[in-house]
């Protein structure tokens, strides 16, 4: 009986039926005999509410009596009838923590906003063990008031039921657990490989450079081009050739504004767009950072001028990804007779720096 003075007690507006007829104030009453054939219905309704639920329980709260069908003390593995007949049976068989969910449950019914009872909570069975259960009831009389006397309730054995529910969960969780970790591994071995990867990179850049070819351009780099030049410049000194050095325009502007990455793809860009020009024989290397140098083998002043003079329009009106404008200095010097390559080069440095004066410009030797 204690539950029931815990809580807020109000008729629920869903009433449903009342079998012995009693009424609220201005209903008449029912005769004798339609009240004898209403409780003869209400007892088969409850026989077969027994047989499809595991055990039916009724309080009568005027005596504040619960009564409990065989088949529910069955289902417990209780004698039948060998509990007390009260509320209190019910409250102390409740587990604990699912305690305040059912008075919930219980509270929503009796102010109306549930239409039944419904409730599922663990209910302790003879044995200790906790067993789930689905509890659903009504009040099905009523005082010639509207005051609930009487509610009949059936219990359903979950048991089974929430354990299969458990088991998908867990087994879900397990699934979950499993695919977070196969993507961490994934994850982790992506890393890996992009680590690899960029090692191979530096390796291949490192094995490159060693190897004297640039690894951005794919051009020859200095040390190479020293080298090549030193072992032909003894050969074929008897013949015209030219230096020419060339050296972007404003090239951190456009590392600045661009990024660095577009730089290196305008730096990338320049060995195709000037080997149109040149012949077979021509040697094209990065000289370093955004300059080059060429050189051009048995070409006079004039026609190295000329070339020069060719690239630097070519490069003036190129555009580059993002639509890049980019311009050159040009740095020209031929070799005399007796010239160590340096000299040539440091001839042709000179020229560069008077072509830096304007810029997009190219300046021979006077
Ligand atoms: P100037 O017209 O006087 O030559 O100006 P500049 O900005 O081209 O010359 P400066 O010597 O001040 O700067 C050269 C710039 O070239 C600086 C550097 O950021 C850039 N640079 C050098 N090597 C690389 C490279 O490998 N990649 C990229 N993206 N930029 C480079
Ligand atoms: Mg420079
Ligand atoms: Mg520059």
């Amino acid at each position: 009986m204690q539950f029931i003075n815990s809580i807020r007690w109000r008729q629920p507006q869903n009433a449903g039926f009342r079998p012995d007829g009693s009424c609220r104030q201005g209903t008449p009453m029912k005769s004798d005999a339609e009240l004898e054939r209403l409780r003869s219905v209400e007892s088969t309704l409850q026989l077969a509410l027994d047989i499809v639920s595991d055990g039916i329980w009724e309080w009568d709260r005027l005596t504040g009596t619960v009564k409990r069908s065989a088949r529910w003390y069955l289902m417990l593995g209780y004698e039948p009838f060998s509990l007390p007949e009260t509320v209190d049976t019910w409250l102390n068989l409740i587990h604990p923590d699912d305690h305040p969910a059912t008075m919930a449950a219980m509270q929503r019914y009796l102010d109306g906003e549930a239409s039944l009872f419904s409730a599922r909570y663990r209910f302790r069975r003879a044995d200790g063990h906790y067993i789930w259960l689905h509890d659903q009831a009504r009040f099905v009389e009523y005082d010639q008031h509207g005051e609930p006397i009487r509610m009949l309730g059936a219990h359903q054995d979950i048991h089974r039921q929430v354990q299969a529910e458990e088991e998908q969960r867990r087994h879900q969780a397990h699934l979950e657990r499993l695919n977070r970790e196969l993507e961490q591994k994934v994850e982790e071995r992506t890393r890996a490989l992009a680590d690899t990867n960029a090692a191979l990179a530096q390796q291949l850049a490192l094995s490159r450079e060693q190897a004297g070819t640039d690894y951005l351009t794919g051009l020859y780099n200095r040390r190479h081009f020293d080298q090549i030049l030193s072992q032909r410049w003894h050969r074929d000194e008897q013949h015209p050739s030219a230096i020419v050095l060339l050296d972007l325009d404003y090239f951190k502007a456009v590392n600045d504004r661009h990024g660095h990455q577009t730089g290196d793809r305008l730096l990338q860009a320049i060995p195709e767009l000037l080997r149109p020009h040149l012949r077979r024989q021509d040697l094209l290397a990065r000289w370093g950072g955004e300059e080059f140098i060429l050189w051009l083998p048995d070409t006079d002043a004039t026609d190295a001028l000329r070339l020069s003079e060719r690239l630097r329009h070519t490069l003036a009106e190129a555009r580059f990804c993002e639509d890049i404008h980019l311009t050159g200095s040009f740095g020209v010097a031929v070799c005399r007779p007796g010239d160590l390559l340096e000299q040539v080069i440091q001839r042709a440095d000179a020229c560069l720096y008077r072509a830096k004066g304007e810029r997009n410009k190219v300046v021979g030797e006077d």
